[in-house]
Formats: C-alpha cells, sequence, structure tokens
C-alpha cells in the first residue's frame, strides 16, 4: 500500500508545489526500500542513532531530513550529510550546527521551529523570541547554516478551525520575516507545517514541506530506542 498512498499524495501536492518528506520513524529499512522504489527520495526520522544507522543501510541518493528535537551532543553524527534540520529551537543549537558545518566545511540548511501550538508540550520559538533570533547580533557570524525558513507544529486536535489558525499565525511570521532585512544565510523559502492529519489544512496556508508518516506507512510501531 505505500507505493499507493505515495502516488496518492503526490497528486494532492502538486496543484501547491509542495514537497513530501515521508516520515520513516520506527519502520523498517524494507518500508523505506519500498517507497524508494515507487520514486520517494525525502524521508524524514526524529532520532539521531535511527537516521544515522538508515542512512548507512540505504541508497545514497536519499535526502535525510531530521525532524525531530535535536541535542547538540548529536548534531555531529548527522552534520556531514543531514539535508535539511528542521527543528532548530535555541541559539545554542544553532550554534552547535554552526560549529559542525565549519568543521565538514559544508553549510547546513535549517529551519526554526515555532512554537504554535496551545499545547505545552511542543518545542520551538515564541513569536517574539523568534524575532528576536534572526536579528540576534550573534546571527551573522553563523555563517555555516543556511536557515532557509520556519517549521511548526499545530495541536493534536480534530478542531480545524484551531488548526487553521495556528498555521496561519506560522504563516504570517513568515511572510513578516520575508519583508525584513535579514543576514545574507536567512532566507524565508521553506514553510514546514503538516502531518497525516492536517497536511491537507497546510497546504491551502501555503506550507511548502509536508511531513507525513502514518498515512503513507501505517500505524507507528513502538520506538525501540525512544
Ligand atoms: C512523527 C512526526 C510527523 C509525522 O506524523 P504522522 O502523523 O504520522 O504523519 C511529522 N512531524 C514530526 C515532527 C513528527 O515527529
Amino acid at each position: 500500500m505505500i507505493p499507493e498512498a505515495l502516488q496518492q499524495l503526490w497528486k494532492e501536492l502538486a496543484p501547491y508545489h509542495a514537497k513530501l518528506i515521508a516520515v520513516s520513524k520506527t519502520k523498517p529499512n524494507s518500508d523505506l526500500l519500498e517507497a524508494y522504489r515507487a520514486g520517494n527520495r525525502l524521508f524524514g526520522e526524529n532520532k539521531v542513532q535511527e537516521l544515522v544507522a538508515k542512512a548507512e543501510a540505504l541508497p545514497n541518493d536519499i535526502e535525510w531530513h531530521f525532524i525531530g528535537h535535536l541535542q547538540r551532543n548529536k548534531v555531529k553524527y548527522i552534520a556531514p550529510f543531514v539535508a535539511l534540520i528542521h527543528a532548530v529551537d535555541s541559539l545554542k543549537l544553532l550554534k552547535e550546527i554552526n560549529k559542525q558545518g565549519a568543521k565538514h566545511q559544508r553549510i547546513i540548511p535549517c529551519l526554526l521551529q515555532v512554537h504554535i501550538a496551545r499545547e505545552e508540550a511542543k518545542f520551538g520559538f515564541s513569536p517574539e523570541e523568534l524575532e528576536s533570533i534572526v536579528h540576534h547580533p550573534e546571527i551573522k557570524n553563523l555563517t555555516w547554516v543556511n536557515i532557509k525558513g520556519l517549521m511548526g507544529m499545530a495541536t493534536n486536535t480534530p478542531n480545524q478551525e484551531l488548526i487553521k489558525e495556528e498555521f496561519s499565525q506560522l504563516k504570517n511570521l513568515f511572510d513578516k520575516l520575508k519583508q525584513q532585512e535579514l543576514p545574507a544565510h536567512i532566507h524565508m523559502q521553506e514553510l514546514s507545517m503538516g502531518m497525516s492529519g492536517d497536511y491537507k489544512i497546510a497546504l491551502t496556508l501555503g506550507s511548502t514541506l509536508v511531513r507525513i508518516g502514518s498515512r503513507i506507512f501505517g500505524a507507528r510501531n513502538c520506538q525501540l530506542n525512544a
């Protein structure tokens, strides 16, 4: 069913020119290969160890997206190859990514995570913190990171209006930053929002990257190394 699910999603995404990231966390390599053979090249993982193991085992033209909460001491393992780090949520983390980028002579693409959900549990900058981080005096020195846009997660709720409100807020912040004069290595190009349950709303509100797991691979297997 994986190829059919992908075909369906690509068809839905095409009018919006959005890209699909197949979120394969907890799934075995055989599932990822099935998606790969169906033509998928963008995969998302949220655990460093799992991402590194899969990247070693699977074809090397895969674009690996790190979508989870990233600990500073683990940046070094993904720095050599990660395509995009979606959830940067502190200046300290950004500095560490910059350091690892310099070490590997590789500019590392990142998104800043914004806390838009009403839920307490989600990570990310508040809108006020986001404003201050992009204008932070230290940020212009971090030339080994390329900040390509924003990422956010809506509240996990059946309330479509609330999801709409939260994604709209993120889109507004994105558009507002786009108008501003920012350091050369910050460009508002990508807006990572939308998961299996809310990607349709996210697309209508300007998402450029949707991160979809269960709709492609089925319900998650339990996370062994969480
Ligand atoms: C797991 C996860 C997803 C995908 O979730 P589904 O509901 O299975 O599509 C997307 N984004 C992040 C950050 C995730 O952790």
